[in-house]
């Protein structure tokens, strides 16, 4: 039985509309789904009763970005209330900051002289949709574009740091943002912790901060991970109380090595983080 708590659709920066992800679950074998876009819960709200429909346990969920001591960490939230005001008021506030920075940035490559994209602003708009905007998108524009050959190189070329394309943007505070988590009722989770590139002292800072605003749970299942980074995860959340959690942070089909819960096995000796949920997992009733 498989289980996958971090995904994406069209509702953030995902290829597959949140019915043809429900498809690719059933497909996959995933029973037990959270959708986590980033910032909105929109894409799960479309599909509940698609999933109910197919047989696939869909368990709510959110990613959000939020700032930690200036770095970006991202935060899962799984099983929350999603009609909870002040979550919805904070991704809200999200929403509309990540569209103000996407302006800068498509401001800021369009003043360059040879950047030769003709309405590069209009043809992210209309990528994007209702959708939340984010450097993925813009990646994927100029990868149409025949700018670039793949993300890495948008990201290298103009996203990242120090690049044509790059405004910083202000996220919300780590303490904040799991306390909209909490308030809603569900568990926050700090997701793909190697992503971050931390020396294992900041990470465990991070923890330690993350644990004392509330925070629950680490991600210590995702792919592409060698079973010693996994285990070794499995101890630091142990270290910490922490419980764990599984996701592939599935975007694309063509990202094959993310493919939607083609994840490890969880380790044996971790608190998994559906024990916190108050919706009970249905596929662990024996
Ligand atoms: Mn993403
Ligand atoms: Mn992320
Ligand atoms: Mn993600």
């Amino acid at each position: 039985m498989k289980m996958d708590f971090h995904c994406h659709t069209t509702a953030s920066d995902g290829a597959l509309p949140p019915e043809q992800l429900i498809d690719l679950a059933v497909q996959h074998e995933v029973k037990c789904l959270a959708i986590t876009d980033h910032d909105t819960t929109a894409g799960y709200e479309s599909v509940i009763e698609y999933a109910q429909n197919n047989k696939v346990q869909l368990i709510s969920g959110v990613e959000i970005s939020c700032d930690w001591r200036g770095s970006t960490i991202h935060i899962v939230g799984l099983d929350v209330d999603v009609a909870n005001t002040e979550l919805q008021q904070g991704l809200a506030k999200i929403r509309t900051s990540r569209w103000q920075r996407a302006d800068e940035m498509v401001a800021k490559l369009e003043s360059r002289p040879n950047f030769n994209v003709p309405q590069f602003g209009e043809k992210l708009q209309a990528m994007v949709g209702e959708g939340v905007v984010g450097r993925g998108h813009f990646a994927q524009l100029l990868i149409e574009e025949n700018l670039v050959k793949d993300a890495a190189q948008a990201f290298d070329r103009y996203l990242k740091k120090g690049r044509v394309g790059y405004v910083k943007h202000l996220w919300p505070p780590l303490a904040d943002v799991v306390q909209w988590i909490i308030q809603a009722g569900g568990v926050a989770v700090i997701a793909h912790p190697k992503v971050y590139k931390m020396t294992s002292r900041k990470l465990n800072f991070l923890i330690a901060d993350f644990k004392q605003a509330g925070g629950q749970a680490i991600e210590v299942v995702n792919q592409p991970r060698l079973s010693s980074e996994i285990t070794g995860m499995a101890d630091r959340a142990n270290a910490h109380g922490l419980a764990a959690s599984l996701g592939s942070d599935f975007h694309r089909p063509e990202h094959h090595w993310r493919g939607l819960g083609w994840l490890a096995p969880m380790p044996s000796n971790v608190m998994p983080v559906w024990m916190l949920f108050k919706t009970s997992v249905e596929t662990i009733k024996k």
